[in-house]
């Protein structure tokens, strides 16, 4: 019999259903190729994207910070960030809404779309945690503009990845998004506020899991200053959560030192997840705070999902998942995974 777990505080159920236990080889190459024509995120193509606002360029080993003009395209980058061409916000002041029956308002908000690596065959599983460390830098200098004072009607910035056509990706090159809302999504502010209901959890529902899941059957891998976890109500298999161990609430500061370890974690599970599963498709969530607010703060965190099973009537219907690889078993498997690759990491056998 399967087993119904709770999440730790959001009113979600899952079934760890090990009857239908898999192995990880039974969901090998399960994710159809994206058809692919011309790569509008390719180098040669800046053209065919709006201007970017944010590019990185590697001159005499210094990365330097451009930006395109409407008539010039900044070239030989190796980080480019520009509006979505096809954005789901956007910042045209007229857009329709009505409010009935229910309240509605404009879709306001910033659609950003950041490349990470001009390599178009390049997989996240395989990135160095050189380009880890690009990356997420590029991640807190956006989110620290978006948070800014400069920029208006922010309220949050989500970030996140789609990799593979069962997470929602429509193009091959490994990208990210930045979409943001005037409001607190739904799941940010529950996460914020879950400890209100649990008087057993201290201030934050984060520190009380990181405190629960230390040297327990989920804890799969530490660095320094991060801390990764198979969660125990996993609704996805494989599914695993990145935490700062100590309380930290502000993405937008991370320092250098930070995203330097950060980097090592990253690079040590996502080699992991690719070691145990190949280029499996996966949505990867950052949950940040909405900064701008001095109370609503969340520990923030980023949560990657394997999306090796299909939601169907069940988890659409009724919000119940099925999930069949426990994760005590996803740890102990991405763990000796995680740790083969972090001795490579440092050229320890
Ligand atoms: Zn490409
Ligand atoms: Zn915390
Ligand atoms: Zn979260």
């Amino acid at each position: 019999m399967g087993e119904l777990r709770k999440d730790y505080f959001l009113e979600r159920w899952v079934v760890i259903e090990p009857a239908r236990a898999k192995r990880p080889s039974d969901f090998e190459k399960i994710d159809e190729d994206i058809k692919e024509g011309l790569c509008y995120f390719c180098p040669g193509n800046e053209h065919l994207t709006p201007p970017s606002i944010y590019t990185l360029v590697l001159e005499n080993n210094i990365f330097i910070k451009k930006q395109d003009s409407e008539e010039e395209r900044v070239k030989n980058w190796t980080v480019r960030v520009f509006p979505n061409k096809y954005p789901i916000m956007s910042l045209e002041p007229n857009a329709e809404h009505t409010n009935y029956p229910t309240e509605s308002e404009p879709a306001y908000g910033y659609h950003y779309v950041v490349v990470p690596t001009p390599n178009h065959d390049e997989k996240f599983i395989t990135f160095s945690k050189e380009r880890w460390v690009t990356f997420i830098e590029v991640l807190r200098d956006i989110t620290q503009f978006l948070y800014g004072n400069k920029v208006k009607g922010v309220g949050y910035v989500s970030i996140f990845i789609n990799n593979g056509r069962a997470a929602g990706a429509s193009i091959k090159h490994p990208h990210a998004q930045i979409v943001t809302t005037q409001n607190i999504p739904p799941i940010i502010s529950n996460e914020i506020m879950a400890y209100k209901n649990h008087p057993s959890f201290e201030k934050c529902v984060h520190c009380s899991i990181i405190r629960v899941e230390t040297g327990g059957p989920r804890h799969i891998f530490s660095t320094k200053h991060f801390m990764t976890i198979a969660p125990w109500a996993s609704v996805n298999p494989y599914e695993f959560w990145v935490y700062p161990i100590r309380h930290e609430t502000k993405f937008s500061e991370i320092n250098a030192d930070r995203i330097d370890d950060l980097a090592i974690m990253l690079k040590v599970m996502f080699g992991a997840l690719g070691s145990v599963l190949g280029n499996i498709p996966f949505n990867m969530i950052f949950h940040i705070s909405p900064e701008k607010k001095t109370t609503k703060l969340l520990h923030w965190h980023i949560e990657v999902y394997p999306r090796l099973t299909t939601y169907a009537g069940l988890e659409l219907g009724s919000g119940i998942y099925v999930n069949p690889v426990p994760p005590e078993q996803a740890c102990s498997v991405l763990a000796v995974s995680a740790r083969k690759e972090y001795a490579k990491l440092h050229g320890v056998e």
